[in-house]
């Protein structure tokens, strides 16, 4: 048996066991209201949200880069993000309050390529000279540098909560940085 095999096989098994418990989500504009967070964190196969913060289906927004970090595209992506929210009438979270959630992680890639100021800098669309903000070394000065950049963006909903956290690959636990607030003063 091949690996998408292995795959696939637990795929069917999953299928029937939601179809079975009726917890399939069919219509997004349904669910929208009931999103709890959008957590921004790292591709790093070690550092999954839904396994590390135990995630149930529907409850947060993931979305992962190298590093986890708030770069143009990711941005970008946040913006799509919010027309599908206004395209389907629903605002995220619409029950209660809504969280933004950095979660970067110790021993991230990122950190290795410190030294390679142009790809860092091609990623972050800035110029070699101003990567020092970006902090790629440390994540905990990463994670305060990403919360401030989400702050300024006049976009997000002021109200919105956001926090920075830092995962610890050693030990499993989550290290608060920037304790939850909201984005700007309402
Ligand atoms: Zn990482």
């Amino acid at each position: 048996m091949s690996y998408i095999d292995t795959l696939l096989a637990r795929n069917e098994a999953f299928a029937h066991e939601q179809a079975a418990a009726n917890t399939l989500m069919p219509s997004l504009p349904e669910q929208l209201p009931h999103v709890k967070a959008l957590i921004v964190g790292c591709a790093d196969m070690r550092v999954d949200p839904a396994q590390l913060l135990q995630l149930q289906p529907g409850e947060a927004v993931v979305m992962r880069n190298i590093g986890g970090r708030v770069t143009p595209g990711l941005l970008q992506q946040l913006s799509l993000l919010g027309r599908i929210g206004d395209v389907s009438q629903a605002t995220p979270g619409g029950d209660g309050e809504f969280h933004i959630v950095v979660l970067h992680h110790t021993d991230c890639g990122i950190t290795r390529l410190a030294d390679d100021h142009d790809l860092l800098a091609g990623y972050f669309e800035i110029d070699t000279l101003n990567l020092a903000e970006k902090a790629v070394a440390d994540p905990d000065l990463a994670v305060a540098a990403d919360v401030a950049t989400l702050r300024a963006v006049p976009a997000l909903p002021a109200q919105w909560l956001i926090s920075g956290q830092v995962y610890d690959v050693a030990t499993g636990t989550v290290r608060v940085i920037v304790p939850a607030a909201p984005l700007r003063a309402c």
